[in-house]
């Protein structure tokens, strides 16, 4: 990031095309995702790219609405000019390759990514396919909806693909943006939640959302855990969630990238059915059930608001760990 700083440029309005919605920005979160794609991590897709991947935006054009229907028959979605809505990471799939046939439109052969092989929400205006936009609670405004449509999302998603059932105890390990929301969703369900991180004001946020044990990143949990959740671009802390799992207990990986998986002891960490799993991406059932159970439980990021011409103050804040909750960014 200090090497690669984003720059303001004056770029032309995107012109809506069919099949789109062209969205007036009105806030959009900023994740660890952005800082892998300016920092090239991961791999450019294009000569320069707008990143932002959490956007609230207004419809305010984008022509006739459109149906909007999957395997689960979510049937008609109208959605109009002067609608709120959200905007994520997955942006668009072909909706034919065989995991979209599958079902599993999170591992798309072809997707779209919001913000790195399409524009996304560091911006004033933007461009989102309409069949792949969500319609925010009114519940949620601007500032603190943004944060739920990737850290939330995929949080819930680490959630599931680490199988928690109600009342289990889930580690959480680092508790940064995505961290924070998963907690909420985990108390709702009546689990007790263990926290390992670095940073004081993030042991006392995880304390103050009612974790059952906090701890540094080189401390243990007290007990053994069914679940794990890592958030930290870091091998090391995969290990070391590994390390604290039950027989049969789960690992979820939260991360785009890591820096590496360093050598373990099988016998010791792995035998025993645990398992480590990857997240990829998220689908758009993912985002519905989380926006529906977000707006049910009153879940209520903690943000800090950055202007958009200091997009790379928001990136370092999220690089060194220096923000509480969420980062936004707005217009
Ligand atoms: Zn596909
Ligand atoms: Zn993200």
């Amino acid at each position: 990031m200090s090497q690669r700083p984003l720059r303001i440029a004056e770029v032309a309005d995107p012109q809506v095309t069919p099949g789109h919605f062209l969205l007036r920005v009105r806030a959009c979160g900023v994740c660890r995702t952005d800082l892998h794609i300016v920092e090239g991590e991961l791999p450019p897709q294009q000569p320069s790219m707008i990143p932002g991947h959490q956007i609230v935006g207004e419809v305010i054009a984008g022509g006739r609405p459109l149906p909007q229907r999957t395997r689960q028959g979510w049937g008609t979605q109208e959605i109009l000019e002067g609608a709120r809505v959200g905007v994520s990471w997955l942006g668009g799939t072909d909706a034919t390759c065989p995991y979209c046939r599958r079902g599993e439109e999170n591992l798309c052969d072809v997707p779209t990514f919001t913000g790195y092989s399409v524009p996304g929400g560091y911006a004033e205006f933007a461009l989102a396919r309409a069949d792949f936009v969500y319609p925010l609670p009114v519940a949620l405004d601007d500032l603190h909806a943004a944060p739920l449509l990737c850290a939330g999302i995929i949080g819930f998603r680490s959630l599931r693909v680490a199988g928690v059932q109600p009342g289990e105890r889930v580690g959480l390990f680092g508790f940064g943006a995505s961290a924070h929301l998963a907690i909420a969703v985990l108390r709702a369900w009546k689990c007790e939640v263990y926290v390992s991180t670095r940073g004081e004001s993030h042991r006392k946020l995880a304390a103050s959302l009612g974790a059952t044990w906090v701890g540094t990143e080189v401390e243990k949990p007290p007990v053994q855990l069914d679940r794990a959740v890592t958030f930290a671009p870091s091998g090391d802390v995969v290990v070391a969630a590994l390390s604290s799992l039950r027989k049969g207990g789960v690992v979820a990986i939260n991360a785009i990238h890591l820096d590496r998986i360093p050598q373990f002891d099988y016998d010791r960490l792995l035998w025993g059915e645990r398992q480590m799993r990857s997240v990829a991406n998220m689908t758009r059932a993912d985002a519905r059930d989380f926006l529906a159970l977000a707006a049910e439980i009153g879940l209520k990021p903690k943000v800090t608001v950055f202007p958009l011409d200091q997009a790379n103050k928001a990136l370092l804040a999220v690089k060194n760990d220096a923000v509480d909750g969420a980062a936004v960014i707005v217009p």
